[in-house]
């Protein structure tokens, strides 16, 4: 026991000490985000986090949108949202929307009204926020502070009522001008937004600020853990401060924070996420270059291998960025255990074999998965003209070249040695053709009188392959931190332009009627997944990641 306490992260010690003492029988978290975007991988951290408190304390996670900003929210994204995080397989035990809070909010703030602690201001944002100064020197007080509370109660009125124009006030929490937390200078609770909400329709024309809303919120479902990332630490205090004025029970939502996931070489802000979709510099939220859920789901990385990731990360205390090799390295991780192997060519080279019959097909047993006996078998067909891949033959190739180069043998994966004869070339000196002539005693790859063939190189059927187009994906930026800039840049200057290449490639017949989804491994060259893209006409590969791992080499394992 002790010792499995010793490696929970402080999140948990929190919760196993909270339950402990008896301050809560059981826990419940939250996950709740602002519908003004889809859900990125760091997004599916916090997901992670939460609804892994759950399960580990068995208690409760609801899932939240705070929407109390309309003019940025849409339904589009709360769908998606909810699709999301039933596809990296949490369920919420309850579904709330802040807005179903509007009215209890709303009748708190009169609350503080009366009591003399919130009060209409009639200033510009600007001003306001002019008037706080900074942390070392004293804020400067609003002349509408100290007005009458009838005052205060009858503008609010007329605020909820639309009497007022957007900017023309607001109200504010009555904490502070002097406080080093510029947080607790008086924050804003209210301003005017004569917005449709998504939800709530026309009904309000007054939102609730975000500092306002969200304790609040927390404290109506009970929330006992609300878990957000550092960047709120510096609201705690005000976070604290609101449920001061309404909590009688003493069982309040404690405000715990953990550094946000960052990742090397992508942004992850849904401002510029929603830039890099409505610039089109990529196809949508779901292109499978984005680090939005949706993205990667597409891009063929799986539930699974996005637990393991954020499990494996932990939760840290400290901001720090994350290498995207560690969230490569778990798909294919979990993909060599789950996905079948099949043959694609990506660079075709045609080879004939001159001395097999040109009217001959035959079938070779081929093994779907090395790493799983019950993913069975299937017949890859051979016939005498095939492709290769266009670097597995080199002219003039160093001794240590082990694949086809003229005069060398080769073995075939499943099928025969093959050995090369005559190279072909067009009128530029380009290599069109091999040919080739293979080993009949060779059949099923063994040597039929103990000589060695080193290389193994695949194939597929001239005859019965099909064309695919393949989309080739590279890192979305060229830059480590894309948010690091020298001050005239701006990260769209560090766009990779070759992120995407489009390329025509060979694959088996066994794989022509494979359903969008279908992730499988090309032996040799990766994970590839069949796009939404695909039609009657065509099918689309991604390519969700390449074999080569270059992860675990950086981190020396
Ligand atoms: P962004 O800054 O990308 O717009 P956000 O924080 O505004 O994100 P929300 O919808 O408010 O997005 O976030 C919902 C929840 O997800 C919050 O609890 C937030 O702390 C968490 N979250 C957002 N980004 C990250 C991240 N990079 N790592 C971990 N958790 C995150
Ligand atoms: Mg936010």
């Amino acid at each position: 026991m002790e010792e499995k306490k010793e490696s929970l992260n402080f999140i948990e010690q929190i919760i196993t000490n909270d339950l402990e003492t008896g301050k809560h029988e059981k826990i419940i978290t939250r996950f709740p985000p602002e519908p003004n975007g889809y859900l990125h991988i760091g997004h599916a951290k916090s997901i992670c986090l939460n609804f892994g408190l759950k399960e580990t304390f068995k208690g409760k996670t609801n899932l939240r949108f705070d929407d109390t900003n309309p003019s940025k929210e849409e339904t589009e994204y709360v769908e998606s949202i909810m699709e999301d995080v039933k596809w990296l397989g949490f369920d919420w035990d309850n579904l709330y929307y802040a807005s179903d809070y509007f009215d209890q909010l709303y009748d708190w703030a009169v609350m503080l009204i009366e009591q003399g602690k919130a009060y209409v201001d009639e200033q510009s944002p600007d001003k306001i926020s002019e008037q706080r100064t900074n942390p070392t020197t004293n804020g400067i007080e609003s002349p509408f502070r100290n007005r009458p509370i009838e005052e205060s109660l009858k503008l609010f009125a007329e605020m909820k009522e639309g009497k007022h124009d957007e900017g023309s006030m607001v109200l504010r929490a009555k904490i502070d001008m002097n406080s080093p937390n510029m947080h607790m200078r008086d924050p804003i609770m209210y301003r005017i937004m004569k917005k449709h909400h998504h939800r709530t329709g026309d009904k309000w024309c007054i939102y609730p600020m975000y500092d306002y809303a969200h304790g609040q919120s927390d404290y109506i479902e009970g929330i006992t853990h609300s878990i957000c990332t550092l960047e709120f630490e510096v609201h705690r205090p005000l976070y604290d401060w609101f449920l001061d004025q309404i909590d009688t029970t003493g069982k309040r939502p404690r405000q715990i924070e953990f550094a946000r996931l960052n990742l090397t070489y992508t942004v992850m802000s849904k401002r510029k996420l929603l830039d890099l979709v409505t610039n089109k510099y990529v196809s949508g939220w779901d292109d499978p270059r984005m680090p939005t859920v949706s993205g990667l789901r597409r891009r063929g990385y799986t539930p699974e291998s996005i637990r393991n990731f954020a499990e494996r990360i932990g939760v840290a205390k400290r901001e720090n960025m994350i290498d995207v090799g560690l969230l490569e390295y778990m798909i294919r991780e979990d993909l060599n255990k789950k996905a079948n192997r099949y043959m694609g060519v990506l660079d075709p080279l045609k080879v004939v074999i001159t001395n097999y019959p040109e009217d001959k097909t035959e079938e070779f047993d081929a093994k779907n998965n090395p790493e799983d006996e019950t993913a069975g078998t299937r017949k890859v067909s051979f016939s005498n003209t095939i492709y290769i891949e266009r670097d597995d033959f080199m002219e003039d190739a160093p001794n240590k070249f082990f694949r086809l180069k003229p005069g060398g043998e080769v073995r075939l994966r499943y099928a025969y040695f093959i050995k090369c004869e005559n190279i072909i070339k067009d009128a530029d000196g380009n290599i069109t053709e091999l040919h080739c002539t293979y080993d009949p005693e060779s059949r099923g790859g063994q040597s039929p009188d103990g000589r060695k063939v080193k290389g193994t190189i695949h194939w597929v059927d001239s005859k019965t392959c099909v064309d695919a187009e393949v989309r080739l994906y590279d890192r979305l930026f060229l830059k480590e931190n894309p948010d690091d800039l020298d001050e005239n840049e701006t990260y769209l200057d560090y766009l990779n332009p070759d992120s995407l290449q489009i390329i025509t490639a060979k694959i088996e017949n066994n794989l022509a009627d494979a359903a969008v989804g279908t992730t499988v491994q090309f032996e040799r060259k990766g994970y590839f997944c069949v796009d939404k893209d695909s039609n009657s006409d065509k099918q689309v590969w991604n390519r969700t990641v390449g074999l080569k791992d270059s992860w675990s080499k950086i981190a020396g394992k």
